[in-house]
């Protein structure tokens, strides 16, 4: 084998070996992105007066509710603009309606 082809046969691995390295590192470094829908049936959602529906809240329970507090005003909630869903800090990443609410809502301060 002349020393050319070696040179090329190393680079090409450390090529490969970098390729690998580098996808390894991006994958772990990704925040993690849940895929998990929120439901009104998890306890701890349960236990938060969780709807995914703010006008189903029980108003009796929840006398300071209002129908203007939603996940979307809300500053736990990390949804797009216009996303029906998107990730709730309070519930893990966990996504949850725009158009949901618990009893841990905190309006979402201007920017
Ligand atoms: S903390 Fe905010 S975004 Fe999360 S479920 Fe409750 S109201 Fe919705």
């Amino acid at each position: 084998m002349s020393k050319t082809s070696n040179s090329r046969r190393v680079f090409m691995l450390h090529v490969a070996c970098g390729g690998a390295a580098l996808a390894t590192s991006t994958a772990f470094a990704a925040d993690p992105v849940s895929t998990e829908k929120l439901t009104e049936a998890d306890p701890y959602a349960k236990s938060m007066g969780f709807r995914l529906d703010t006008t189903k809240v029980d108003k009796a329970k929840f006398p300071r509710h209002t129908a203007e507090q939603k996940c979307s005003t809300c500053q736990l909630f990390s949804g797009a603009p216009g996303a029906e869903w998107g990730p709730c800090s309070f519930f893990g990443g966990r996504l949850v309606n725009k158009d949901g609410w618990c009893r841990n809502f905190k309006v979402k301060k201007a920017a």
